[in-house]
């Protein structure tokens, strides 16, 4: 049915039938990420526009066409976070991390926002689970990084993954391959998209990562990054392949893999179902190294690496792997009330069973007990609780075992007691 109020273009509820797989991917990336000892943060939703504008980069989509900016009352320019890794650096900064014990591990959880064309798999409010390492320049990390999204995937059951990674250099050697990709781009400017025309001079690399058929084309036999790397970072990307083989990740290089993002140095990754057709809008999960960042949001220069996972694609991907949950709340106990009187102890006893921690259905608004009973039996509750008008002025409690048909009845006041051991484990 068309109501008058909907959802903003691009943007989704989360229906209670949804929310089980949300939960299941925050509570396994929680997990997950304790166990290597990232600590959780939360960021505002809103931050100032230039940490963005700074961070993300000027050149990139995100900062160009995506952001929902606005001003506030008193005149502060303020943006809907689009993305969480510069709201961490800012954290960091803020909040003197940098004389903590380094490198400082953080994870995040929540919206984000971008003004995108919604399709599949891309929405303008979604959710990302996000890690941090900051203050660590060693490529084990970059390994282990990469490693934590994928066990998260796999623990929640999820196959045929498969990570690309690329390196995309550092501030040595990428100038260089800055200026021979643009020159070979400009040879073939009539073929190329009008952004990315546009592109040549603001930001090359981002053709690689054109969607256009023209583009394709062209940086098919564009040069490649990976023959234009310096010593340092050949050295920094040979160890971390080195490290995925040594722990049997499957991956595979894509030298076109750039990522939209200004600040990324050296490896960068996303990770992909194998198998599923346009892949470029199903990564489920992806990021890099940013070591220049720190330092740009007005820090020291400072090694950090980091990324995000897509919750609302891994949700799909879930519910396309026919993944079921089953986390359920057994309801073991159902409550049956007739009359106001009924209803009214009912209510009391609904609470001493909550303090108690046993799960309890009830259907207040029937009236018959014939319904009720059929709901119970819906429920598929162990035990249904009789209050009627007789027991309530009796002060007492019939229990009904469902399996057996077999009613008892016992003292309200014990009636929790009495109902524990009648409870099946
Ligand atoms: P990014 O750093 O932009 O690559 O984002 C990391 C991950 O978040 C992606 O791999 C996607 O899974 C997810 N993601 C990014 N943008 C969107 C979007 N507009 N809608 C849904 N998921 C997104």
């Amino acid at each position: 049915m068309k109501t008058k109020f909907q959802t903003p273009t691009g943007m989704h509820d989360i229906l209670p039938i949804d929310y089980k797989y949300y939960e299941k991917v925050l509570e396994t990336g929680k997990e997950v990420a304790e166990f290597y000892n990232f600590q959780r943060i939360e960021t505002p939703i809103l931050e100032m526009s230039e940490l963005f504008e700074k961070g993300t980069g000027e050149t990139t989509d995100i900062v160009q066409k995506q952001m929902y900016s606005l001003k506030t009352r008193g005149g502060d320019a303020l943006t809907l976070r689009p993305e969480g890794t510069p709201p961490a650096v800012r954290l960091y900064l803020e909040h003197g991390m940098f004389n903590y014990p380094q490198p400082v591990k953080l994870w995040y959880y929540g919206p984000f926002f971008r003004y995108e064309k919604p399709q599949a798999g891309r929405y303008r409010q979604f959710w990302q689970m996000g890690l941090e390492v900051i203050g660590e320049k060693n490529s084990i990390i970059d390994a282990q990084t990469i490693q934590i999204y994928y066990n998260i995937l796999k623990e929640l059951k999820l196959n045929n993954l498969i990570v690309e990674v690329n390196c995309i250099g550092d501030q040595l050697c990428r100038p260089h391959y800055r200026k021979t990709l643009a020159s070979y781009l400009r040879s073939k400017d009539s073929n190329l998209c009008a952004d990315c025309k546009r592109r040549i001079k603001e930001n090359p690399l981002r053709i690689l990562d054109c969607k256009d058929e023209k583009c394709q084309a062209v940086k098919a036999h564009a040069p490649q990054m990976i023959d234009h790397l310096c010593e340092e970072c050949k050295h920094h990307f040979k160890e971390v392949l080195e490290y995925l083989d040594e722990i049997g990740l499957p991956y595979r290089l894509n030298p076109y893999l750039v990522r939209g993002l200004d600040y990324y140095t050296r490896t960068v990754f996303e990770i992909f179902q194998e198998g599923k057709e346009g892949q470029a809008q199903t990564a489920l999960g992806g990021g890099g190294r940013y070591d220049y960042l720190i330092k740009l949001l007005g820090g020291k220069e400072t090694p950090a690496m980091g990324g995000s996972l897509g919750v609302d694609r891994v949700v799909q991907a879930m519910k396309e792997a026919q993944i079921t949950m089953d986390n359920e709340k057994k309801v073991k106990v159902f409550l049956a009330q007739l009359g106001y009187l009924g209803k009214k102890k009912s209510l009391k006893l609904f609470e001493d069973l909550r303090r108690a921690n046993i799960q309890v259905g009830e259907s207040f608004d029937r009236d018959s007990l014939k319904s009720q009973l059929k709901i119970a039996d819906k429920y598929g509750a162990q035990l249904t609780l009789f209050l009627g008008q007789k027991e309530a002025l009796e002060g007492t409690v019939l229990i009904r075992n469902m399996e057996t048909g077999r009613q008892e009845t016992v003292k309200l006041e014990n009636a929790v007691v009495e109902i524990k051991k009648r409870l099946k484990k």
